[in-house]
């Protein structure tokens, strides 16, 4: 007898119906946490995600360049930006300006792309207040300890910066309670901090009402 041909799956999809969204994410971290670190690291595993190249009055480090990891901007720039409404927010982080263009955060969200914004503190409650479906997200260092080794290693700031990036980061760890999960990035266990951080976004893509955000 002639086998059979294999059986179609014809029975209607289980899965979320509707347009395909990509779900926004806030990323918040104090100075010296490591949070470009876990982010490469996830990348590298093949999650796919759009990080939002902020716009910035800071000077270029060396290494740095347009648009890597920010398009670096006069006041005149950024100002001009804000009062054109380009900015999903801004702030004044350890003196600097520093704001996240909307356009491509929208572009990449209604491509169906995740979407993550690096931001500090300020930006965080801006965003909660402007889009409370986003995720909000705080990486913290396993100790204040950890943190200051990490801002002496990088040596990509003089001695006052580090002084003050350091006092910043008490007054961010402050802030923890108003974000969704914490994550800790102990020293040598990067690739917990890393799993953490993809366990949270697919169960954010597995809500049975996935949180889009309307911008
Ligand atoms: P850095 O100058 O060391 O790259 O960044 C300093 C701080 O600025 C970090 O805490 C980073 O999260 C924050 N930051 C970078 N881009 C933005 C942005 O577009 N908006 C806000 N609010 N903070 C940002």
């Amino acid at each position: 007898t002639e086998p059979t041909a294999p059986q179609q799956n014809t029975s209607p999809s289980l899965s979320q119906p509707g347009a395909k969204r990509g779900l926004l994410f806030v990323l918040s971290a104090p100075s010296g946490t490591g949070k470009d670190t876990v982010i490469n690291a996830l990348r590298a595993q093949g999650m796919d995600f759009h990080v939002v190249a902020s716009v910035t009055t800071r000077a270029p480090r060396p290494g740095e360049s347009e648009g890597n990891p920010y398009y670096f901007v006069s006041k005149e720039t950024f100002d001009h930006m804000l009062t054109h409404d380009e900015l999903l927010e801004h702030a004044n982080v350890h003196g600097n300006w520093y704001g996240q263009p909307l356009q491509p955060i929208r572009d990449n969200l209604n491509a169906g792309r995740d979407v993550l914004l690096k931001i500090d503190v300020q930006g965080a409650a801006t965003v909660r207040k402007k889009l409370p479906g986003a995720t909000f997200i705080f990486l913290v260092p396993g100790s204040v300890e950890e943190l200051v080794t990490r801002l002496n290693i990088r040596q990509t700031e003089t001695e006052s910066e580090v002084r003050r990036r350091l006092m910043d980061a008490q007054n961010e760890l402050a802030q923890r309670d108003h974000y969704d999960y914490i994550i800790v990035n102990r020293q040598g266990q990067l690739q917990e901090a890393v799993e953490r951080l993809r366990a949270i976004i697919l169960a954010e893509h597995c809500r049975t009402h996935p949180r889009y955000v309307n911008i």
